[in-house]
């Protein structure tokens, strides 16, 4: 979801310098496009949008405004229980912008939007109807929210056409109500995973944890058990980097080794794909890995 690339405004990036990274932000003047990847400043801009090709290059877009109807513990996202209304155009506008981009990999994602009687869920599926009739080559992602366990939506979503189906777990079960809004929850966000597994056959699910909350191995180890065994795909770790002083604490700052420890126990239990490090966030070089692990 969108705080975790916000999250990371704090982390200063130098600025990237590859040929590719320069032609896609040129590409991007005038599109009106924004992307979650520069608004956040997100330390991998480099990585995801500056590969030596194109077609494997992933950037995130943010759907349905700025404003959250939840308040997580770790997000530095604005909160209000009624945001604007949503833009009408915003599906085709995308649409067109992405296609007339010509990126590989689209991560879309939005805001909760408890306030919609559809948590915005035909407004995500029409947006990537769109984008494939406009731009079938192009692979999309979606990151979205738990649609308040509702898994007819989900289901929705997941049978709009898309290649990934994303929902952040965020963190192990006991840590859940201390992280997440209370509307948030374990077992819910594993509920809208398998509902969109059932939804389409062959779809690629996927999750992201944030390591250094206070999580234990084992609470680890339990979490990724349950994943497997509603055949989640893909799993993501990195870095909790706390926003604000008014947001929750680091517990630990986890090291690289441990990263990488933590990635091959996942590829172990069967995980597909994994990416691991401290500055890893669930949309990090999604193409390219989507393309090595996936189409190959
Ligand atoms: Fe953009 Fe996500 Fe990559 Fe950051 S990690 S540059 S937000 S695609
Ligand atoms: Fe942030 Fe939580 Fe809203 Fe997602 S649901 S944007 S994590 S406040």
């Amino acid at each position: 979801s969108p705080e975790e690339a916000l999250e990371l405004k704090t982390v200063m990036t130098p600025v990237p310098s590859s040929n590719n990274f320069k032609k896609i932000k040129n590409d991007l003047r005038g599109l009106n496009l924004h992307t979650v990847c520069e608004e956040a400043r997100c330390p991998n801009i480099s990585d995801c949008w500056g590969g030596s090709d194109k077609s494997a290059a992933t950037a995130t877009i943010m759907l349905m405004g700025d404003t959250c109807t939840r308040g997580c513990r770790f997000c530095s996202v604005k909160t209000s229980r009624k945001p604007p209304p949503l833009d009408v155009h915003e599906p085709e506008n995308t649409a067109e912008a992405l296609s007339r981009w010509g990126l590989g990999y689209v991560v879309l994602t939005s805001v909760d939007r408890d306030d919609l009687a559809d948590g915005g869920a035909h407004h995500f599926a029409s947006t990537i109807m769109k984008i494939k009739q406009k731009a079938p080559t192009m692979l999309v992602e979606a990151l979205t929210g738990d649609y308040a366990g509702d898994l007819d939506m989900v289901k929705v979503v997941a049978q709009s056409g898309l290649d990934v189906y994303a929902h952040n777990m965020e963190t192990v079960e006991a840590l859940t109500p201390f992280v997440r809004d209370p509307r948030a929850k374990f077992r819910q966000s594993l509920a809208v995973l398998n509902a969109a597994k059932e939804a389409k056959e062959g779809l690629i699910t996927k999750t992201s944890l944030m390591l250094g909350l206070g999580e234990t191995e084992d609470q680890l180890w339990d979490t990724l058990k349950e994943l497997r065994k509603i055949d989640v795909d893909v799993v993501t770790f990195g870095q909790y980097m706390r926003p604000t002083k008014r947001h929750m604490k680091v517990e630990e700052y986890v090291s690289p080794e441990k990263f990488e420890l933590w990635r091959q126990r996942a590829l172990d239990m069967g995980f597909l794909y994994c990416a691991s490090g401290p500055l890893v966030r669930s949309s990090y070089k999604a193409g390219e890995a989507f393309i090595e692990n996936v189409l190959k």
